[in-house]
């Protein structure tokens, strides 16, 4: 029996910047792709062009650079693909699995309004077919029965094809919804392992649907918690759902962001911490937690410290080198680079981040004689 090359993928929007949130889905689609030999793609979904800008895509690649994730083979942007989003849904029609829906953008609140709470939508024009001479969406044909999906974080779950509404797959100017898109693009890339935060577990079902009806092979799912505040409530700015740009400019070390996010919802014991290719090493999907992950600022910065004590002191030196020149306001020059060189072995051990160098080398950055302040001056009298 061969068994599938398994091909991962991350899948961001480019309408804001990679958040850690993304940067730990990315990190765990990469890392299964590198253990089982598979690879990992990375998919800018820019269908929607109102929300989608340029500079949005800029961070994340930026991002991705950064935390080392890189994509095998060309990134994939969605925008390239629409004519085979355009082309399933032909299909769909054609198979009776959709069908063109004319309803106005008036018509369909007037429907939405006097629908019965707790019923999908389906459209007047589900069961009533027509060929008219007017502007038209691609809807699914929600059918009858049941949609089990055996998630590898989630387990096993069934949702009742009745809850589902008949969603669009085209809209009226021959864009593709997100539905039909993702749908499209995975199978294209023979994606076969989807793994992404559970605020997407719904849509597995639906595009679950949407694949048996284009009798294409379903991936495999895997849904991960969001990740919450120290507090436990959902993530806000307050908490540091930061882009990872940030985290970069706050001091940490991409492999120190890397562990971090890891034991962030994934865990196959107690170790803590991680180096070089020991992750991919040890990762499975069976390690995904089921819980949401609480985002704890100290034992991020204990990580890092970990892995701050691993660098080689030239390269410390100069990635907390523009830490260190704004501190000191302009380039150093050499002989205090080689003072500050000498001092890495007894610097690093204090420091958490990078940005923790500015205060520990101060002293050696200081012109000579250093003021001594009243403080240290009566200590000296004693
Ligand atoms: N583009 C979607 C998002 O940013 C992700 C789609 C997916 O992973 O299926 O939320």
């Amino acid at each position: 029996m061969t068994t599938k090359k398994v091909i991962t993928r991350f899948a961001p929007s480019p309408t804001g910047f990679l958040h850690i949130g993304g940067a730990r889905t990315a990190l765990f689609n990469w890392l299964f792709a590198k253990k089982t030999g598979g690879d990992f793609k990375l998919r800018i979904e820019d269908t929607d062009k109102a929300r989608s800008t340029q500079v949005a895509t800029d961070a994340i690649l930026d991002g991705m650079a950064w935390l080392g994730l890189q994509s095998d083979g060309d990134i994939i942007y969605q925008t390239h693909n629409v004519k085979a989003h355009i082309k399933a849904a032909h299909t769909l029609l054609d198979k009776g699995a959709a069908y063109k829906c004319y309803c106005t953008p008036e018509a369909l609140k007037d429907i939405r309004e006097n629908m019965p709470s707790g019923t999908a939508f389906r459209s007047p024009y589900r069961d009533n077919e027509k060929d008219l001479d007017l502007p038209f969406t691609i809807r699914f044909r929600v059918p009858e029965g049941s949609t089990h999906i055996s998630d590898e974080v989630q387990g096993d779950i069934t949702w009742q094809n009745k809850d589902f509404d008949d969603l669009v797959l085209l809209r009226a100017d021959g864009t593709p919804t997100y539905m039909l898109a993702v749908v499209v693009d995975d199978h294209d890339m023979g994606v076969t392992h989807v793994i992404r935060g559970d605020d997407h577990l719904i849509n597995a079902g639906r595009q679950t649907l949407i694949y048996k009806a284009l009798d294409w092979d379903v991936p495999i799912w895997a849904h991960i918690p969001l990740i919450h505040g120290p507090d436990g409530k959902k993530l806000s700015k307050r908490h540091g759902a930061l882009g990872v740009e940030a985290y970069r400019d706050m001091g940490y070390l991409a492999d120190g962001l890397n562990n971090y996010l890891l034991k962030l919802g994934w865990s196959d014991g107690d170790q803590e911490l991680f180096f070089d290719d020991e992750a991919v090493k040890a990762f499975s999907l069976d390690g995904l937690k089921s819980s949401p992950a609480r985002l704890d600022f100290d034992k991020m910065d204990f990580i890092n410290s970990q892995h701050i004590l691993r660098v080689k002191n030239t390269e410390l030196l100069a990635l907390a080198m523009p830490f260190l020149e704004v501190h000191f306001g302009g380039p150093l020059p050499e002989t205090l680079r080689n003072t500050l060189l000498r001092a890495m072995d007894t610097l690093k051990p204090r420091v958490k981040t990078l940005k923790d160098f500015v205060e520990q080398a101060d002293y050696l950055m200081r012109s000579r004689p250093i003021e001594i302040s009243e403080r240290a001056k009566k200590a000296f009298k004693n």
